[in-house]
């Protein structure tokens, strides 16, 4: 059987007739940016997570870039974050001109681990950086309590629809950022970002910053960028708005019977923080003969990845902020020994069965 690792097919097929109608709606009105459609969608996301303020923009890398700006992270700043994360998540911060500072994830939810936090604040600490990896929220009320006044960036691109303790992620932290990359939870058919926060005067910042900074039309108070949401994506996304949570309850059905069957092998499955609603963003096992897992299951055709290969403080372009292989074990253990499996919501129970017997068949 093959089985791919992702199959946006899939999920496109059953809304394909919906899609089409609001895209030419989008087509006919001709207001591709921003406009009527932008406002709903950023409405109904603002309502979903339960924020003040839901600001659609290009992307989720400049989701992050404009959320830092909005904060006056700049020149001479430090911002911590993870080093197990996207490149994205680092990249934001050094375009800044803030200086980079990594914490590692913590063993179990592999999340900003708040016991390293501790001693990395210093004077300089502008901003924390904690990233939602795979899905599933960091332990926030254990960040906020290590970082007192400092504010709080989640990146949030992996973790539409997620929850801590009843709360979604997005309203979480002071000001938390979204990705809708088509393969995302809640993904749009191109790109897409959001920056959402309940804070009054962080939004008004950030809707001025994605359109170059302006207060009012041709009247620029910051220094701000082109980052806008075409009305086109909204509409896609004001479609699977509706359907995300189906989808990533399909997603958890996947993970948990996947749990029970690779219980006593050599596979050990992400583990769910208590009070995290997880959306299995990657469905994320370690191993410690990862290779050979993922040469088993790519013979039998089964689609896997590795997220991440390289941990970002390893990566060449970092190479001049000095660290070293060992310095952040954790996140180091993750990309030597994780590997991800299929888990998108429309696999068939065929299709769960072998995925998990291949796995299984492995370590026998
Ligand atoms: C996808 C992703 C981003 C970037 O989002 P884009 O929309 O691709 O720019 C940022 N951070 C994390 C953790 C991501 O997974």
């Amino acid at each position: 059987m093959q089985i791919p690792f992702v199959d946006l097919n899939a999920q496109y097929l059953p809304i394909d007739a919906e899609v089409r109608e609001a895209v030419g709606d989008v087509l006919s009105s001709r207001v591709f940016i921003h406009g009527d459609v932008v406002k709903a969608f950023e409405q109904e996301a603002a309502a979903y997570l339960g924020v003040k303020h839901a600001i659609g923009v290009a992307n989720g890398s400049d989701a992050l870039l404009i959320a830092l700006l909005a904060l006056g992270v700049g020149p001479g700043d430090e911002v911590i974050t993870v080093p197990h994360t996207y490149i994205a998540t680092p990249e934001a911060i050094y375009r800044t001109g803030a200086k980079l500072v990594f914490c590692d994830v913590e063993p179990t939810g592999w999340n900003m681990d708040p016991e390293q936090l501790k001693k990395l604040i210093t004077p300089k600490t502008k901003c924390i950086l904690p990233v939602h990896i795979f899905g599933q929220c960091a332990e926030i009320e254990k960040i906020r309590a290590v970082a007192g006044n400092i504010p709080i960036l989640g990146d949030a691109a992996q973790a539409w629809g997620s929850s801590r303790n009843g709360k979604k992620c997005g309203a979480l932290c002071d000001i938390e950022t979204f990705s809708f990359y088509p393969t995302k939870t809640l993904g749009a058919a191109g790109d897409g970002g959001m920056v959402v926060t309940s804070n009054d005067e962080l939004a008004a910042i950030v809707r001025a910053l994605r359109v170059h900074g302006e207060s009012r039309r041709y009247y620029n108070q910051y220094h701000g960028m082109n980052s806008r949401l075409d009305a086109i994506q909204a509409a896609i996304l004001r479609i699977k708005l509706r359907k995300v949570d189906a989808w990533n309850t399909e997603r958890a059905k996947i993970a948990d019977y996947y749990r029970s069957r690779f219980e006593g092998t050599g596979f050990a499955l992400g583990k769910v923080i208590p009070g995290n609603v997880h959306v299995w963003h990657q469905c994320v096992g370690m191993t410690e003969n990862r290779d050979a897992l993922q040469k088993h299951l790519t013979d039998k055709g089964v689609g896997c990845g590795v997220y991440y290969p390289v941990p970002q403080h390893l990566q060449i372009c970092y190479q001049d902020l000095g660290y070293k292989k060992g310095d952040y074990p954790v996140a180091e253990s993750i990309s030597d020994k994780s590997l991800a499996l299929p888990c998108w919501p429309e696999m068939t129970q065929d299709m769960r069965q072998y995925v998990a017997d291949s796995v299984v068949e492995f370590y026998k």
